[in-house]
This record gives C-alpha cells, structure tokens and sequence, in this order.
C-alpha cells in the first residue's frame, strides 16, 4: 500500500486544477485520472475574470496560451422563443462594471493539457486508473485502483458525475434529466463578433455563440433529442446552414465546422458535498446545463476552496475541514444551480406564467442600470468570500513576448 498525503480522483480540469493548487501549497498529492476519453472534446469553456486569476496564480495564463483563445467583452441574450410577451435583448458590456473583459473562451483541448503539465511541474504524482472502491476509517481512507490500493488523509472525488468515490463515501445526489442534448462544435464565421458571446432562448433551450480567435466561435446548441439526432446526421455544409438560420445570419456566413459532439442535458447535486474524508469537486459534486457559463467556472473554486481549507491543516480530512468545505460549496452553488434550473424549465415549459416571469425579470436588467451591474457581477463568481487564489494574483493577459 503507498501513502499519499491527499489522494484526488479524476484526471478532467476540475481534478487536475485541484491537484495543482493543493501541491503549489505544499501538500504530497497523487492524482488518479481515469481512462482517457474516447473521443476529443470539442468544448470551450467561458472562463470568468476570478477564475481566471485562479488560472494566473497556477501560472498556467501564459502568453502562449493567450494567443490561441478570445476574451468575451459583451454577452447578449436573446429571446428567440416566438412566446406571445417577448422579452427584449439584454446586452451586458464589461466596460459598465469596469472590466476590460467579462472573461475568456478557452478549448478543453488546450486548458486540460495545460493544467496536467503545471500539476506534474509541481511534483504531483500522476497514475492512469480507475478507482474502483475506498473505505474510510477514524485516521484515514484507504482507496483502491486499478494500479493498487493507497491510503491518505482525504480523498478528493473529481471523478465526474458517476463518481466512484462519491459513492464509496455514502454522499447521496438528487440527479434528474432534461429533455434535451446540447451540441458542441465551433464554426468560422465571415463576419467579426467583435468579442460578443450571445445566447439566444429557443424553446427547446439557449443556442449559444461564444468568440474564439479570428473569425470563428464555439457553439452550444441545446434541443430537444430527435432534433438532435438530425442535426448530428447532416454533412457539415448542411449543419453550417442550419446554424446560420439559427443565429439570425447576425454572424454573416456560416462555414468551417468543426469537430462535433452530443451531450446528454443533466442535472446533479450532492446533498453533501463532504463526507468520510472526501470532498466533492467538479460534476462529481454538481452538474448544470450550459447556460451562463457556470460549470467549470464553480468547479475551480471547488477546487480552490479545498485547498484554502487544506493548508497547513494537520489533518485535513477533519470533520471540521470538511464541515466548512459543505458549507462554503452549498452558499455558492445551491442558489446558481436553482437559477440555472428555472432559465432553462422557463423556456421549456411553454407555460405563460414562466415566459411572463423570465420576460419582466429581463425587462428590469435591460432597463435598470445597478440591477444589469449585479446580475454581471453575480455571473462572474460571489463577491464575497472568494478563495486567494481568486483574490490575489492579477488576470490580465501577460505580454505577449
Ligand atoms: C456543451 C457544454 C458546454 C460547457 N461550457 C461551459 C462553459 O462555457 N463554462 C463553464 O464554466 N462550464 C461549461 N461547461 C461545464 C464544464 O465543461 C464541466 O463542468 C467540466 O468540464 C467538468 O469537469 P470535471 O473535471 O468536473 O469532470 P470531467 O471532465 O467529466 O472529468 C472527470 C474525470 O474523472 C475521471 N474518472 C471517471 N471515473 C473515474 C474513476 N473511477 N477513477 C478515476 N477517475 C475517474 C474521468 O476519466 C475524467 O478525467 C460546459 C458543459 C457542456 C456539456
């Protein structure tokens, strides 16, 4: 059996990012990733101005990185649902609340191996497997894998939204389904987005654009299944039409798609999110569709509130640890999730009272200027209590050597 001092499962940005932070503290970390994904992941992931000072604190916000991604200074929604009361098309500018950039649209492809060099640069040790079962005792949890059975202080389960661990530590979830699936590709474009992500509300849910450099942006289609099993059939120059109709032509031609993949739309909260010497980070603790850019964006500070928590503890898988942990998590993401949840049923339900209710609930934030500015700084992340990693180091691009 080895030691570890912190054990983390999963090898996705959630884990890795934990590992990093948690090993840039100090402590003796093992990640152990899983199985690598079948398929490359298409997505690009809007990451928000404080996490991404998370992302410059890990030193990984490198001028190399920057040229390849997009910063997203305007974010409009609009209403596409065709409902009797239409809502009117809200546009949030990060120059209203001082910022240069609401944040940036990083690929997976890019931030994943990114976040995995700068965890073993920082002494992680890095092992290929599957968790396969771990039981916790008063001093420790002894987890086994497919590479051997390790014993640590704490656990931290990054494993996703099946979670292995999650599930050895007896955490439950309340998980549901939505009808829908979202597609994720990216597109060139003939004309410029000069920055602007926007989400138009269909019926079947957001159709979302998000700038990449150049002429092209990342698309997060969300439909109804047999719709998308339509789209994901067409050849490419039939799915760029499609797109086009979708978004109004307001991005000129439509051409260039790229690689494309379905994802299932699903809902998931622990009803702890610690427990037994594991903390839930990532999907493995809570899952939201696509709308608002907020998965990834929770699941770093996840990540840096256990680190915060874990050091120089002497005992970091403590009930106290963990107790704090449970409730720093639930104050910043029960009430996200709940938002999340009733955007999206609002434009699904078809039902008059939601499309009145989200309508006038976007007539007040076009209309009014100090509600606009909080819901844009609400989207960013919680403006109290943010973890030092999120506080401290300076998000704005590095020069570009
Ligand atoms: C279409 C789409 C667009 C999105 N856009 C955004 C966005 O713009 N902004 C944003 O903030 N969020 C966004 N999200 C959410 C974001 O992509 C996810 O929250 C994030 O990728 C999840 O990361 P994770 O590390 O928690 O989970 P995963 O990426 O699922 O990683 C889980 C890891 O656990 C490993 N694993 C599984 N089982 C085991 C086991 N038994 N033992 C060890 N390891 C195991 C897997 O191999 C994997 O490495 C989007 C999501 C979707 C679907």
């Amino acid at each position: 059996m080895t030691a570890a001092a912190i054990l983390v499962a999963g090898g996705g940005p959630a884990g890795l990012a934990a590992a990093a932070l948690l090993a840039l503290d100090g402590a003796r970390v093992t990640l152990v990733t899983g199985g690598a994904p079948a398929t490359p992941d298409p997505r690009t992931v809007a990451i928000m101005q404080p996490q991404m000072r998370l992302l410059a604190h890990l030193g990984i916000w490198t001028p190399d990185l920057r040229v390849q991604v997009a910063p997203l200074k305007r974010l409009r929604l609009v209403d596409d649902t065709g409902a009797l009361l239409r809502a009117p098309t809200v546009t949030f500018d990060a120059d209203e609340i001082a910022e240069s950039e609401f944040g940036w649209n990083l690929p997976l492809a890019l931030l994943v191996p990114a976040l995995a060099a700068r965890a073993r640069d920082l002494g992680v040790t890095i092992i290929e497997a599957d968790v396969t079962a771990a039981k916790c005792s008063d001093s420790e949890i002894e987890v086994e894998t497919t590479a051997g059975r390790f014993s640590a202080a704490l656990a931290i389960a990054a494993d996703g939204r099946k979670s292995v661990l999650r599930e050895a530590a007896a955490i439950r979830c309340d998980s549901w389904n939505y009808d829908q699936v979202a597609i994720a590709t990216s597109f060139d474009h003939s004309a410029a987005h000069l920055g602007i992500s926007t989400e138009y509300h269909r019926g079947s849910g957001p159709c979302t654009t998000v700038p990449l450099s150049g002429n092209r942006s990342s698309l997060v289609w969300m439909e109804r299944p047999a719709r998308v099993d339509e789209l994901m059939a067409l050849p490419d120059a039939a799915l760029a039409a499609e797109i086009q109709l979708a978004i109004h032509g307001d991005l000129g031609r439509v051409s260039g798609i790229g690689p494309r993949r379905a994802f299932a739309m699903q809902g998931l909260i622990a009803q702890q999110f610690a427990r037994n010497r594991t903390l839930l980070v990532g999907e493995a603790g809570h899952v939201v569709p696509p709308i608002g850019a907020q998965g990834l964006n929770m699941s770093l500070r996840d990540a840096a509130d256990a680190a915060e928590l874990v050091a120089g503890v002497p005992d970091p898988g403590a009930a106290e640890v963990l107790a704090a942990y449970d409730r720093h998590r639930r104050r910043d993401v029960g009430p996200r999730q709940q938002m999340i949840d009733l955007m999206n049923r609002s434009l699904l339900s078809g039902l008059m009272p939601l499309e009145v209710g989200r309508a006038i609930a976007l007539e007040m934030i076009s209309r009014f200027g100090p509600l606009r500015r909080f819901v844009m700084r609400q989207g960013l992340g919680p403006q109290t209590l943010l973890p030092r990693a999120m506080r401290e180091a300076d998000s704005s691009p590095a020069p570009v050597a």
